[in-house]
């Protein structure tokens, strides 16, 4: 498979020179030249496939030229090492718990999926590889695990001072080793510019083997497939296929699931669930983008103004947004909406729901028809926000102990103005 730049002014690249570059060196992100297709059989007798096999037919033919199938089996297995259950909470809605990795978040798998692959390409690299990574709460804590301690990789997480939340923080910055955590002064949008700074700094990147690790990266992208699959697998309900609700910020985990529906996956149609970040909501009902600034809400991890996958997406329905309205639906979902839905859900099924996960639910129900069968992708779990959630279900959330062990840690976060000279120094180092 060859990935080409989306930005149409680079050469199209292997899939190892995609992960190790990140980005395209005209700024673009990689989108694969080819979409494969799964028969019908495969969708249909999905239930007879181990969790590794279908991984295996997912994505092997995006990696197929650069990592052998023994090798890619192996990343799999380490990927896929915590389970992601479906819970059916009524008849009409079940609930992909994706927060059962080691950061109670979803974006362990991609995070661990990619820093295997670079692991693996960093043996034909000299030197040492700088991952650089600005998060707006749970892609740091996730990329930081799944790098920690991996040979010759560094890792630099950006993340904006007071608007992650205890456990994000300690999951960013109590690792230390070869972790770097970056405390800045500043909000998301502005850490991303100074990553995006340094990628853009030729004599940095000259001295410096820099790599994003941000959902840009085709290898934490494309596993988010797996997802989808791995829920189709465990759906009970194989004659209604889902209405599915993604809650979305950088439009990474949606924009899998929509490149999997091309593979055949069965889906109704996608719902992609914003809260108060609403770029993309405003975007398709007006067909143009109207620029905001990002605004702080109690699902943090989606405060996104401009999320970058979307053109992805985009790309996907070669740019025709009439195609793009018939299989997904924006919707946005206040913080008081959030907090109501957390109450609700709680007090009428027993089921407790994080902030983004209530985004989801509260976006599936503005456009879920009648009698269709709703899936909500659960992305981080409840006791990364124990406030909001204790305050609206009246108990406390309990702790996973893996969770009490690292909330002893001390923090070991460099603090830092949102300015690119500090950051360079520092990147400097690791020439
Ligand atoms: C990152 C994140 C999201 C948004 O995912 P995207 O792929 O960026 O759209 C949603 N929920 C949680 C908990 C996240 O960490």
């Amino acid at each position: 498979m060859r990935y080409y730049s989306l930005n149409a002014q680079a050469p199209a690249v292997s899939f190892r020179e995609a992960v190790v570059h990140g980005q395209a060196p005209d700024k673009g992100l990689y989108f694969p030249e080819q979409i494969p297709q799964l028969p019908a059989h495969f969708w249909a007798a999905i239930n007879d496939l181990d969790d590794t096999e279908i991984a295996l037919r997912i994505l092997q033919p995006y990696v197929a030229e650069d990592i052998a199938a023994s090798v890619l089996e192996q990343i799999i297995a380490e990927t896929l090492s915590f389970p992601l259950p479906v819970r059916r909470v009524t008849t009409d809605r079940s609930v992909l718990e994706l927060f059962h990795g080691p950061t109670l978040a979803f974006k362990d798998v991609g995070a661990r999926f990619m820093s295997r692959c670079l692991a693996h390409f960093a043996g034909g690299l000299q030197g040492r590889v700088v991952v650089l990574v600005a998060t707006s709460g749970d892609t740091g804590g996730a990329v930081a695990n799944s790098f920690y301690g991996v040979p010759n990789t560094d890792v630099v997480v950006l993340y904006p001072s007071g608007k992650v939340s205890p456990v994000q923080e300690r999951q960013i910055a109590a690792l230390g080793g070869n972790v770097h955590a970056l405390e800045v002064d500043g909000d998301f949008d502005q850490c991303q510019a100074l990553v995006k700074q340094a990628f853009a700094d030729e004599a940095l990147r000259a001295a410096v083997y820099l790599t994003s690790a941000n959902s840009i990266n085709v290898a934490r992208w494309l596993p988010q497939q797996l997802y989808y699959a791995l829920a189709w697998k465990q759906w009970a309900d194989k004659d209604r296929a889902p209405v599915v609700s993604v809650p979305s910020g950088n439009f990474g985990n949606i924009g899998a699931g929509l490149l999997l529906q091309r593979s055949g996956l069965p889906v109704k149609h996608f719902v992609a669930a914003c809260n108060a970040n609403d770029a993309i909501p405003t975007y398709l009902e007006k067909g143009a983008f109207v620029r905001k600034a990002a605004q702080a809400t109690l699902s943090n991890a989606m405060d996104v103004a401009d999320p970058s996958n979307f053109v992805r997406i985009l790309a996907l329905f070669n740019n025709d947004i009439a195609l793009l309205r018939t299989a997904l639906q924006a919707t946005r979902t206040s913080d008081i909406e959030t907090r109501d839905t957390i109450r609700s859900v709680f007090n009428d099924f027993g089921y407790v729901l994080d902030p983004h996960t209530a985004v989801a639910w509260h976006g599936l129900a503005q456009v879920a028809p009648a009698g269709a069968h709703g899936l909500v992708l659960s992305t981080a779990h409840p006791v990364k926000f124990p406030d909001v959630v204790s305050e609206e279900t009246g108990a406390a959330v309990a702790m996973p102990s893996s969770v009490e062990g690292l909330m002893q840690e001390q923090l070991r976060s460099i603090k830092m103005e949102a300015d690119y000279a500090p950051l360079r120094a520092l990147l400097q180092q690791f020439d």
